[in-house]
């Protein structure tokens, strides 16, 4: 392990501090973008105030900015000179992540201006809201997702099956336990003092997220291996030293490079195994999706949102 791989540690506490300051400015940024989502703005310009509005209120990018519409789900990141502008009738993700030294605030709300869609949206933020109510020491995160689905089904929609929420670690953003977001059969006691990205999802389609070609979305898979161009090599040390393992866009490597140049490395870099392609997720086409999601901390008797 090189010494970018080694992350600072920090005590209890010290990671409970870091936690709600990525939630206040996850949250600072939310009020701040939220006026700004409108019929005509560009997804990249979006994607960029948040960024740099992050940045500004001194936390990091725990992942690019997610701005998925209408059928897809998530993993829409504006790629590099993304021409894409918010329409009329579209249902609008809007789902960022801010670090503190590795410890995240993950959230998420969605935006519409056809009031078609409000009962959809609202579908999933009750959802959310009665997953926050339930969670405490103990509980089991099936139990949660039961709640989930029942809520996003009483308003007639289905929840999507293969998106859940997860467990957060320092630069670890989905931990090995998952809050689905429907009924199953086994599930996994929750503990004080641990930390859950929490999301629902509401959909007038089939309830599946299914991968498209598309992939705008990328993180670093920490093995060795080697790579034959110098460019390649640069590139690596630019994510092992920027975004560690966590995801990151082309367009974060773009201040100092072409994009022919970031394109050429990530080619190689995808074909030595070196990067996981996150792939643009959609439920079918013609379809609606709505998201709602907050960052928690587990408490003694219930959980405390950092997000909001
Ligand atoms: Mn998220
Ligand atoms: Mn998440």
């Amino acid at each position: 392990m090189s010494e970018n791989e080694r992350h600072e540690k920090f005590t209890k506490e010290e990671e409970l501090e870091r936690y709600k300051k990525a939630g206040s400015i996850h949250r600072q940024v939310t009020e701040y973008i939220k006026p700004h989502v409108k019929v005509g703005v560009k997804l990249i310009d979006l994607c960029e105030m948040i960024e740099s509005k992050i940045l500004e209120l001194g936390g990091k990018y725990a992942f690019p900015t997610n701005i998925s519409i209408n059928n897809l789900a998530a993993h829409y990141s504006s790629p590099p000179s993304d021409e894409t502008v918010i329409e009329e009738k579209d249902i609008v993700k809007i789902d960022f992540g801010v670090h503190v030294d590795g410890y995240i605030a993950d959230g998420a709300f969605t935006l519409t201006f056809n009031q078609e869609y409000n009962s959809l949206v609202e579908a999933s933020e009750e959802a959310l809201n009665k997953a926050i109510e339930a969670i405490k020491p103990k509980v089991k995160t099936n139990e949660v997702g039961k709640i989930i689905e029942e809520t996003i089904k009483k308003y007639g929609y289905r929840p999507i099956r293969d998106l859940s929420g997860h467990i957060l670690g320092q630069y670890n953003l989905h931990g090995a336990k998952n809050i689905p977001n429907i009924k199953v059969p086994f599930g996994k006691e929750i503990f004080e003092g641990e930390v859950y990205a929490v999301e629902t999802f509401a959909t007038t389609g089939q309830g599946y997220a299914h991968e498209t070609p598309y992939v705008y979305i990328y993180s670093l898979i920490p093995v060795r291996a080697p790579l034959r161009s110098q460019l390649a090599r640069t590139v690596l040390k630019k994510i092992m030293d920027e975004f560690k393992t966590l995801p990151f866009s082309q367009r974060w490597l773009l201040k100092d490079m072409t994009l022919g140049s970031v394109k050429l490395a990530f080619r190689e870099l995808v074909n030595t195994g070196l990067l996981h392609q996150y792939h643009v997720l959609a439920d079918v086409k013609g379809s609606y999706v709505s998201q709602a999601e907050h960052t928690l901390i587990v408490t003694r008797d219930g959980c405390e949102v950092t997000t909001r």
